[in-house]
């Protein structure tokens, strides 16, 4: 390591994304779930990477906490938080 600190541009504010970073400024993380299909992603995209609908919806972090927290039984992952 040299010490010097590596400068990475932020990435762009649009339209889709903008809610995702005025909550993020808040101090909230949001992901993204489809109510066509129930799945949840994440980045921030108004396009369903599962499905393809525009039926997608912010929703908070402590929604995923939850379902990682349930895959952890099921998957052996180790428990969250
Ligand atoms: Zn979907």
């Amino acid at each position: 390591m040299t010490g010097k600190q590596r400068r990475i541009a932020p990435p762009p504010v649009n339209p889709e994304t903008k809610p995702f970073w005025d909550a993020a400024a808040n101090g909230t993380l949001l992901i993204k779930k489809c109510s066509a299909c129930g799945e949840v992603h994440y980045y921030p995209r108004a396009l369903c990477p599962f499905c393809s609908s525009y039926k997608t919806a912010p929703a908070p972090f402590w929604f995923i906490k939850r379902m990682l927290t349930h895959f952890s039984v099921a998957g052996g992952w180790l428990p969250v938080g």
